[in-house]
């Protein structure tokens, strides 16, 4: 019997209230919502812009979380690295998350994605794709980032799964494995140096001319540490897990895991739309209080910060709710 089923044969009563409910239920989505005007809009409803729902709903700002729902981490069978949730799926991490941030009453979600936002005589005009439009006087974006995938046949299936960004959320469970580095230069040395304490077996695929100091290359040939230039083709795999990388010449090599760095780019084009300054590297700027450069826009989490994890987001999310709250208290409070 369903709950519904349940519900309908005994009413309310405290029987069908204590039976358990579907997330639907305690969230308060409604995309046909009348409301329109909130003191806050959140874009990006995962970590980091749940953290600042969290925050933003115990201060009893009305705040309106919009989310499209692809968080980067959503191929990844376990994340780690986060206190209480080490080990647990990342849907498991937000479905809690969001239980939680949806029991406060004053915090509304609209599943859907923001193509646009522009400055309003009420503050920000936030535009989504079904053509809904919301106002508000803050605006958070907790849009993480996407990753670029390279042109290898592969890749993007063991991606998060045998192939792994991060070290610190993924090197101990692969440690003492058959490790591939793929990766070059400045960047390859430096995972380099952290895989070294995980595995005594590394290789760097650098997929092109090396570019490495000649004292870099001396330690890598003393720690047993080949270097590889082929052009990698391929990596087979079953399920997204690494059986081995295929080169171009033809050859290939048996790894167990791979660490890979790829480029990225912004989910959403509304910090462009709204001047905010990205720095040389794509992320958007912002000071301890993850203000922007442009006035009542904040942004949280991956965005705007080369630390990318789950605790960072949660941190992050949680300093823009403060600072938001703060300077909403100090204007309603002294005008
Ligand atoms: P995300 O979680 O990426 O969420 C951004 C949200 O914003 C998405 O739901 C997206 O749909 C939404 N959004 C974007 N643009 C719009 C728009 N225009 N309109 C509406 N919604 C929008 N970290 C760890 O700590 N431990 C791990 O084990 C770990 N494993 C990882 C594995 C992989 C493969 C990857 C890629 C990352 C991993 N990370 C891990 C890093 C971690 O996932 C990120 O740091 C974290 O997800 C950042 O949270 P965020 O809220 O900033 O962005
Ligand atoms: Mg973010």
């Amino acid at each position: 019997m369903t709950r519904r089923e349940v519900i309908k044969l005994f009413g309310t009563s405290s029987l069908a209230l204590t039976l358990p409910k579907p997330l639907t239920l305690f969230a308060q989505h409604n995309n046909n919502m009348d409301k329109k005007e909130f003191e806050v809009i959140i874009i990006g409803g995962s970590y980091a812009g749940l953290s600042t729902a969290m925050t933003l709903g115990r201060s009893l700002r009305e705040t309106l979380v919009i989310d499209a729902g692809k968080p980067c981490n959503r191929q990844t069978p376990h994340s780690h690295n986060f206190l209480t949730q080490d080990g647990n799926t990342p849907k498991e991490i937000s479905e809690i998350a969001k239980s939680q941030v949806s029991k406060y009453h004053n915090i509304k979600f609209y599943d859907g994605l923001v193509v646009n936002g522009k400055r309003s005589n009420k503050g920000f005009e936030i535009t989504t794709s079904k053509g809904d439009v919301f106002i508000a006087k803050k605006l958070v974006l907790a849009t993480g980032i996407k990753d670029i995938m390279p042109d290898i046949k592969g890749f993007s299936e063991c991606w998060g799964i045998s192939v792994v960004h991060c070290p610190y959320c993924h090197g101990y469970e692969i440690r003492n494995k058959k490790t591939a580095i793929i990766a070059n230069g400045e960047r390859a040395s430096h995972l380099t140096s952290l895989v070294n304490n995980l595995t005594n077996d590394i290789t760097i695929l650098t997929s092109g001319t090396k570019d490495f100091e000649e004292n870099e290359l001396k330690i890598f040939k003393e720690k047993n540490i080949q270097v590889i230039e082929k052009e990698i083709l391929s990596i087979e795999h079953q399920n997204g897990q690494i059986e081995k990388i295929v080169f171009k010449d033809g050859n290939s090599k048996r790894f167990d895991c791979a660490y890979g760095q790829v480029p990225f780019e912004q989910n959403s084009m509304v910090a462009n739309d709204l001047d905010c300054e990205i720095d040389e590297n794509g992320y958007i700027i912002v000071d301890w209080m993850q203000k922007t450069s442009t006035d009542g826009v904040f942004a949280c989490g991956d965005n705007s910060t080369f630390m990318r994890s789950v605790a960072n987001a949660v941190n992050s999310g949680n300093t823009a709710g403060a600072i938001i709250n703060g300077e909403l208290s100090k204007t309603n409070f002294y005008g």
